[in-house]
């Protein structure tokens, strides 16, 4: 088995005029960008670019892209996607140059474009510049908070596994991640938040590195995953109207599937919380409401999330529908 992690991972303001310093360490000569049309701004580059969304309505020809020896991400969480399915599809390396700190798919090995997500190569260089960061819109921010406290029940489930089931468990990698989200919590409990973008995309990246040493996406995707998964299925299958985003579904489902845990654990007794006071303080949703859903279609996702994917979690064999409604309203979400 072959791991890759990031040889370089530069995080700071400016972050992106080192693209190029990078790119020559790493003897990398043509690149090819892949990006959005709203983050083009940032690609000042005299490298060729293309916008994800051509490559995502079409096949991928590989002689179109015979000359290139990397692709650089440069964008949101779609752009960032695509160029790690891309440069997967081509195999050769990819470079996640985020423009905001949506999701851990920045530092991930996961391609997410499709459920279900895959695991790809993470990027070779992340190059997050967090003056740039800091001006994206504030509810993508949000978002990402999300997406960091999933940690914490993914390490929960992940261990409830390896005890109920015997699935290989990483102790390390469960530790990395769980800190990774504990600390984010209290910083946005306990200060101000001048530096949450800063310290958001730290984790997001910490979070995405913690999958790639686990060659699992354990660490940080569990119960509430399924949920949000679950959710994302739905939307489909209704043809909903609902934007919610990723993180965004995400932090609502750990909020209640941390609740499930702490009716098991009395150690874990005032998690859920606290994870919800750290989800608003950031202005992200914690209620069905605030999400854009019908209670209905919640309760829907909690009682299908278990079937989402072959994934042993404090869901077990599945809620039924009067278990999911009660779990819902005792957490608060409807
Ligand atoms: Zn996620």
């Amino acid at each position: 088995m072959i791991i890759i992690t990031p040889r370089y991972t530069i995080i700071e303001d400016g972050a992106i005029k080192k693209l190029e310093e990078i790119l020559k360490k790493l003897n990398l000569k043509n690149p090819l960008i892949v990006t959005g049309r709203n983050t083009k701004k940032y690609c000042k580059f005299s490298f060729d670019m293309i916008y994800y969304d051509e490559i995502l309505t079409s096949e991928i020809n590989k002689q179109n892209y015979i000359e290139y020896d990397c692709i650089i991400g440069i964008g949101g969480g779609k752009a960032i996607d695509t160029g790690k399915y891309l440069a997967y599809k081509l195999k050769i390396p990819f470079i996640s140059v985020p423009t905001t700190a949506s999701n851990d798919g920045i530092a991930s090995p996961i391609v997410s474009i499709r459920q279900p997500s895959f695991m790809a190569d993470a990027p070779i260089a992340i190059i997050a510049d967090t003056e740039i960061i800091k001006k994206s819109p504030k509810r993508l921010l949000s978002a990402g908070m999300g997406d960091i406290v999933s940690n914490i029940t993914a390490v929960l489930d992940w261990k409830l596994a390896h005890k109920e089931k015997g699935e290989k468990y990483s102790e390390s990698s469960a530790i990395f991640s769980k800190t990774i989200a504990k600390e984010l919590i209290n910083y946005v409990l306990n200060s101000n938040l001048s530096e949450y973008h800063s310290k958001l995309v730290k984790a997001l990246v910490g979070s995405g590195i913690a999958i790639a040493i686990a060659n699992s996406s354990r660490p940080a995707s569990g119960s509430e995953h399924l949920f949000s998964h679950a959710l994302d299925k739905l939307k489909e299958e209704y043809s909903l109207e609902v934007n919610s985003l990723h993180g965004e579904q995400c932090g609502i489902g750990t909020i209640m599937m941390s609740y499930l845990h702490e009716k098991e654990n009395k150690n874990l007794s005032g998690l859920h919380e606290k994870i919800k006071m750290s989800l608003k303080k950031v202005n992200a949703p914690t209620t069905a409401k605030e999400l854009g859903f019908d209670e209905d279609i919640i309760i829907e996702a909690l009682s299908i999330a278990h079937k989402i994917r072959d994934r042993w979690t404090i869901l077990r064999d599945g809620l039924s529908r009067k278990e999911a409604r009660r779990l819902a309203e005792e957490t608060g979400v409807i």
